[in-house]
């Protein structure tokens, strides 16, 4: 079983708000038909759909005021517009794609995921089905409500199911030693093992960047998977070919994270 998670960056057009990169989203919905049968499931960021209106009524730092309950439903609103796009487009290539809205079924303690009752995603795969969840506002049992991330989810999901890979597809060709969009010099790494992460992480957080999101929030929530032996590729899923190869399991430019 294999979990392909698709980067906001990618799927959005993440600098004019609610507006779907459809080109793209085609694309990769005909790469995920090629690869054929399979057993799979399918999770996307929010891009300029979720971001701008949970950040607007500081849906993450949890309930303040009242008035935050509208922004709270309209976040979750404009991720299940999203999410029909996507689906939409994968059912239009041939996948059996079948919507999941995580807000329905999932709770968070203090922003994370403590019990995942996957019952109907074991379900939906058995009968040939691709789940198709996404980042979504949800209740939260300590601040009311909170954002799941996309790629929290993509964690819970394959250390619960026991996933044999997870595919990331970013708008970028994997993990850098810098930031690929400020530093010019940055170079990809092709591997990167736990030990290397846990470094990079801890640089990050002294330089104070960005570890909640962007590529190093990603990477350490992958490291718990890694850790528990499932395969995680990073590619670059703006770049045609890419997520089809790495789901086949082939050589693709990307960062593989190793044990
Ligand atoms: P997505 O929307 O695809 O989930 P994010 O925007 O959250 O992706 O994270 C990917 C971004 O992280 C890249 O576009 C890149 O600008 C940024 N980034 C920060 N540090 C790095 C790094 N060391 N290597 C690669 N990308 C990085």
């Amino acid at each position: 079983m294999q979990i392909l998670k698709l980067g906001g960056s990618v799927i959005t057009d993440k600098n004019t708000p609610l507006t779907a990169n459809n080109e793209n989203i085609k694309r990769l919905s005909k790469e995920i038909a090629s690869v054929g049968p399979q057993q799979l499931i399918m999770i996307h960021g929010g891009g300029s759909f979720g971001h701008p209106i949970a950040k607007r009524h500081e849906i993450s730092e949890g309930y303040k005021r009242p008035d935050q309950w509208q922004g709270f439903s309209r976040t979750h609103q404009a991720m299940v517009h999203l999410n029909k796009i996507i689906v939409d487009a994968l059912l239009d290539e041939g996948v059996p794609a079948f919507s999941l809205s995580p807000s329905s079924f999932i709770v968070t303690e203090a922003r994370r995921i403590n019990e995942l009752d996957t019952a109907k995603i074991r379900r939906l795969l058995g009968a040939g089905l691709v789940p198709v969840l996404y980042g979504d506002a949800v209740l939260d049992t300590q601040q009311g409500f909170a954002i799941l991330s996309g790629d929290q989810l993509v964690m819970r999901l394959a250390m619960t199911l026991s996933a044999d890979r997870i595919v990331f597809g970013s708008d970028v060709d994997g993990v850098y030693t810098a930031d690929p969009k400020l530093v010019k010099e940055a170079r990809l790494i092709p591997r990167l093992s736990l030990k290397e992460l846990d470094g990079m992480v801890r640089i990050g957080e002294a330089l104070n960047t960005d570890v909640t999101g962007g590529m190093l929030g990603k990477v350490k929530e992958a490291a718990e998977a890694v850790a528990a032996g499932v395969e995680v590729i990073l590619v670059n899923a703006g770049q045609a070919g890419r997520v089809e190869a790495a789901l086949r399991g082939e050589k693709v430019m990307g960062t593989v994270l190793t044990r």
